[in-house]
């Protein structure tokens, strides 16, 4: 190419000073007739000049490059070749863009693109669906102006996106979703909002199930094991059925147990929360009174249990629910513990306004990798003794879910061989003292 330049360079040369000296010398004005060359080979320089001008400006696109410029085909030829490079990118880029935005379109969750201030820079067609959003209208709308649940007014502004906002009712159609907001680049934010009503529909029907075959499992079981005491008791009964009834007794027991742990934790998964105004739990007497028959039932003589009692606030909330919540927590203490360990049950006040119920023991404690799971459904760490004990698994399940309904946290702390310390943790607003 380099070549071909200057050979029409010399081309241009050639033709416009051979016949300028030939004219020249055959005219005698030799000097003359080269002047003349040069301004016509300045001039044709000059034209070509501005033909390369007009052609960059133009947008140098490589099908309309000029040609037979000389010495500067070099610069439009390399011109050329990067606007081809150039062009081939921006199509793969386009093709790529392209594919992004469809794929965007198609997911069946909400994408919203905002700026920190909330302005919509761009969406997807799910956000009409399920934020009533709508793509073409509502950009550079600022989003709480357009979804105006208040628990996202305050979710957005608070600024904290670790956890997931759950939102149902009116304003998203009676839907259940689950909205997430990621910040990236420089200070925009991703909303993401995935509708989870299916999975809601579904994971009711599973509770309802759950409810409806527990009822139906506890009149048998009632009967059952009232046929199986007073046929343990009968006095004639031959010794060696004594054991198989002993032991069918035990296991009725047992089910009948599980069925209200299931029935319990189906009750109160099935509401929120419990009211802040609802009544005031006694938990100083509700203390007392578990511990009192903790300490009666059989086989609990060789624990020492204590009970301490530092305030005489109240809680707002539920009364079976809180008894339910100390009479787990101190029967695991004894459940899971050799006779001889001290336990202790302590309601008192705590940082910032809180009141805590704490149960400790000095057993041998939970292993760490244990201790994440402990709340899970019929998570045990031994599951064998804790059958033998008479557990369900379903006990911290419980815990933890009126802890939370009551807006609680509960922690539990151990090390092995160290006891284990579960602290349920109420906010201030569900103090109550002297009833109020
Ligand atoms: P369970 O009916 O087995 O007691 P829970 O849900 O109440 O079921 O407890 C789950 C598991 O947590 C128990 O099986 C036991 O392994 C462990 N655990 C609970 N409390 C204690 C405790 N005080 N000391 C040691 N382990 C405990």
């Amino acid at each position: 190419m380099s070549f071909s330049a200057w050979l029409s360079e010399l081309n241009r040369v050639l033709v416009v000073f051979v016949p300028c000296v030939i004219l020249g010398l055959a005219i005698g004005y030799l000097q003359e007739f080269i002047m003349i060359g040069l301004v016509v080979y300045g001039i044709w320089t000059v034209t070509q000049m501005v033909t390369l001008k007009q052609w960059l400006e133009g947008g140098a696109r490589p099908d309309d490059a000029p040609e037979y410029l000389g010495l500067a085909d070099l610069h439009v030829s390399c011109i050329v070749d990067i606007q081809k490079e150039y062009m081939d990118r921006q199509d793969t880029l386009e093709e790529f863009v392209g594919q992004f935005n469809e794929m965007i379109a198609a997911l069946p969750d909400a994408v919203v693109v905002l700026k920190v201030s909330g302005e919509i820079q761009s969406c997807n067609r799910a956000a009409h669906d399920l934020l009533q959003i709508n793509p073409a209208s509502d950009l550079h709308s600022r989003i709480t102006q357009l979804f105006r649940d208040p628990s996202f007014n305050d979710y957005f502004y608070a600024g904290q996106y670790d956890e997931p906002l759950e939102v149902h009712g009116s304003e998203v159609g009676g839907k259940e979703l689950s909205i997430r907001i990621i910040p990236f680049g420089q200070d925009r934010l991703l909303l993401i909002a995935q509708d989870l009503s299916q999975a809601a529909r579904v994971y009711a029907m599973r509770r309802s199930f759950i409810s409806n075959a527990s009822h139906e499992l506890r009149t048998p079981l009632t009967v059952i094991l009232g046929y199986l005491e007073t046929l343990s008791e009968h006095p004639t009964l031959p010794k060696e059925c004594q054991i198989a009834v002993h032991s069918a007794r035990l296991q009725a027991q047992r089910m009948k147990q599980l069925v209200e742990d299931l029935l319990a934790l189906s009750r109160i998964e099935s509401t929120a929360s419990v009211a802040k105004e609802s009544t005031v739990v006694p938990v100083p007497s509700v203390v007392m009174e578990v511990v009192k028959e903790v300490r009666l039932s059989p086989g609990v003589a060789a624990h020492d249990i204590q009970a301490r009692i530092e305030t005489d606030a109240g809680l707002k909330g539920d009364l079976r629910e809180i008894e339910s919540v100390v009479s787990n927590l101190v029967n695991n203490a004894v459940k899971h513990t050799e006779p001889g360990t001290d336990i202790q049950v302590i309601w008192r006040l705590g940082d910032s306004g809180s009141v805590q119920l704490t149960v400790s023991d000095t057993g041998q404690g939970i292993a760490p990798e244990h201790i994440d799971r402990l709340t899970e459904r019929f998570y045990r760490v031994d599951a064998g003794r804790s059958r033998e004990k008479g557990g369900t698994g379903l006990g911290l399940s419980i815990v933890k879910h009126v802890v939370e309904r009551h807006e609680g946290q509960l922690k539990i702390s151990s090390e092995l061989g160290q006891g284990a310390c579960f602290t349920c943790s109420f906010p201030a607003k569900r103090l109550s003292f002297n009833g109020s």
